[in-house]
């Protein structure tokens, strides 16, 4: 048995299929016909990019605009004349092969994305790769990577697996599959979690230990790789995975069905969203509303920051989409551990503690005002209510309103429609702010608990650091007081109060969530259904 990271859940009894096609080993030889060896590169990149606009195509098609973009940047990277003149440059001034000048360009593209800080940035060194691979095996005549000929039950092993082949698995052949690097929000994780393929990725010898053909068993859940497991296992799994999809069938009959708890209380489970196109998965789900769009992934991917009209269009389809459900848009989180590359800030020593959220946008309220601007007249297009992340005062709030009374006097001279009496709330995530949640309750519309960060910061436990993650305890009665404390201090004042924190999908917080009155669930999509069943038991 051998254990990685849990990448996408389900269970998947198969055989192996090892891809080994993406290790295609460089080998430098001198050239003396400089230009059929340019003539050669110059093919391979354009047979790339027909084989990328083509799986982009499709997978616009089956995960969604906004997960195809990828390719759409790996598309971007072929037409950059500076990326593929320096590998045509590379064959001319060192007289080699194509092959050895495309892995030279690669590699040092490559290096300088992994050398950034950023974990977004670093990942982008993985695009790079996965577009000289895709040059390099057109240039040997082997661009399908081995996988055209899968049969049915396959389990894909993998050193790692790159988006456009996570895109083009065929879901009717591939039932998992096996990498040894990546995490959990790597892009192959994300779109395994898109397709609902079980995978295990972060394994990191699975390649070596398994051949063409091993019978294997995926589990998801738990984040194993069972290889030729006994007769005894593969019955076990096979139950397994059976109650699983029976579950999740079962489940589908609560799409259309109001959330009430055993004592009568009527609440409500949405969805936490990162690109307007996901809202189509949280209707799908039966979500009753958006409880968290994280506005920030709007601005990560590019390189410069999306203008009013961009934030306007996306809010104003979330909202129109779902009609008259509720849509909690939060304001700009970026800092911590989420940068921009074209928005340097100084390096900080405790970054989750510094420059982050509510508190860089009231000190760049150019950027703020731009983003209110276009939340605001979005909001005339349904139920869209604002809230502020990282609030630790009063004041904060205040202010982060005044900013917001400013952008309405600003539409209003313009002629612009906007929701004047649009619902503002805060996210409740700093202790602070729990303690303080009496006085808040008075000011904003709701409150929503963000414990991922409320859990980190009141037992000063790392949220990202493994090594303390033992004491990263939602159920730590520090936490449960708190999240007590304002859920109490909302009714008092008759406002809602909403969780938007992992925690609000945890089969093992919800019974003491649902005792303590919370009003509002909302977590990702495809937790949604799983949540209400354990929210109407209890
Ligand atoms: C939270 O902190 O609980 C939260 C929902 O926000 P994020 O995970 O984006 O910090
Ligand atoms: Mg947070």
């Amino acid at each position: 048995m051998k254990k990685g990271i849990a990448a996408s859940k389900g269970y998947a009894i198969g055989h192996v299929f090892v891809k080994t096609t993406n290790e295609v080993k460089i080998t430098e030889t001198k050239i003396d016909d400089i230009d059929a060896e340019k003539a050669r590169l110059k093919n391979a990149v354009e047979s790339s990019r027909k084989q990328l606009t083509a799986i982009k195509e499709k997978a616009e098609k089956e995960i969604g605009a906004d997960k195809a973009a990828v390719f759409e940047s790996h598309i971007m990277l072929l037409d950059d004349p500076e990326f593929t003149g320096a590998m045509e440059t590379g064959v001319e001034t060192n007289s080699v092969n194509a092959e050895k000048a495309v892995s030279d360009v690669i590699d040092m593209y490559a290096a300088i994305f992994e050398g950034m800080e950023d974990e977004y940035m670093k990942e982008r060194g993985a695009d790079v790769k996965d577009v000289g691979k895709r040059v390099i095996a057109n240039l040997s005549g082997n661009a399908d990577g081995g996988m055209e000929n899968l049969e049915e039950n396959t389990v894909i092993v993998a050193h790692d697996l790159t988006p456009s082949d996570t895109a083009q698995l065929d879901k009717t052949k591939v039932i998992g599959f096996l990498t040894n690097i990546g995490g959990r929000t790597s892009h192959s994780a994300i779109m395994a979690r898109t397709l609902e393929i079980p995978a295990v990725v972060g394994l990191n010898d699975i390649t070596e230990s398994v051949k063409n053909g091993d019978f294997i068993i995926v589990d998801g859940a738990e984040g194993f790789a069972i290889i030729n497991p006994d007769e005894a296992t593969v019955k076990e799994y096979t139950e397994k995975k059976k109650k699983y999809e029976e579950e999740k069938e079962e489940l589908k009959k609560l799409i259309n069905h109001e959330t009430v708890t055993k004592a009568g209380k009527r609440v409500e489970v949405c969805g936490n969203i990162g690109k307007a196109k996901d809202v189509d998965t949280v209707l799908a789900n039966g979500g009753d509303g958006v409880g968290l769009f994280r506005t920030e992934f709007l601005y990560m991917d590019r390189d410069s920051m999306p203008t009013e009209d961009e934030q306007f269009e996306a809010y104003k389809y979330v909202t129109e989409k779902m009609g008259k459900k509720p849509v909690v848009i939060r304001t700009l989180d970026i800092g911590g551990d989420k940068k921009l590359p074209y928005l340097p800030l100084p390096e900080e020593m405790n970054p989750f503690l510094g420059f982050r959220a509510i508190r860089l946008c009231l000190g760049r309220k150019d950027i703020f005002k731009v983003q209110l601007r276009a939340l605001l007249r979005a909001s005339v297009f349904g139920n869209l209510k604002i809230m502020f992340p990282m609030i630790s005062s009063i004041g904060e709030f205040l202010e982060a309103k005044e900013v917001l009374k400013e952008c309405m006097g600003e539409l209003k001279a313009e002629g612009k429609a906007y929701n004047e009496k649009i619902d503002t709330g805060i996210m409740v995530e700093i202790p602070a702010a729990a303690v303080m949640a009496d006085e808040l309750a008075k000011h904003v519309d709701f409150f929503s608990i963000g414990t991922n960060d409320l859990i980190q910061y009141t037992i000063a436990a790392d949220r990202m650091n493994e090594n303390v993650s033992y004491l990263y305890n939602p159920m730590h009665p520090a936490v449960l007081r708190l999240i007590k404390m304002t859920i109490e201090a909302a009714h008092k004042e008759g406002k809602w109060c909403g969780m938007c924190g992992e925690m609000a999908g945890d089969e093992k917080a919800i019974p003491t969530l649902v005792e303590y009155g919370l009003d509002e669930f909302s977590m990702s999509a495809s937790s949604i259904l799983n949540a209400k069943k354990y929210i109407m038991n209890n």
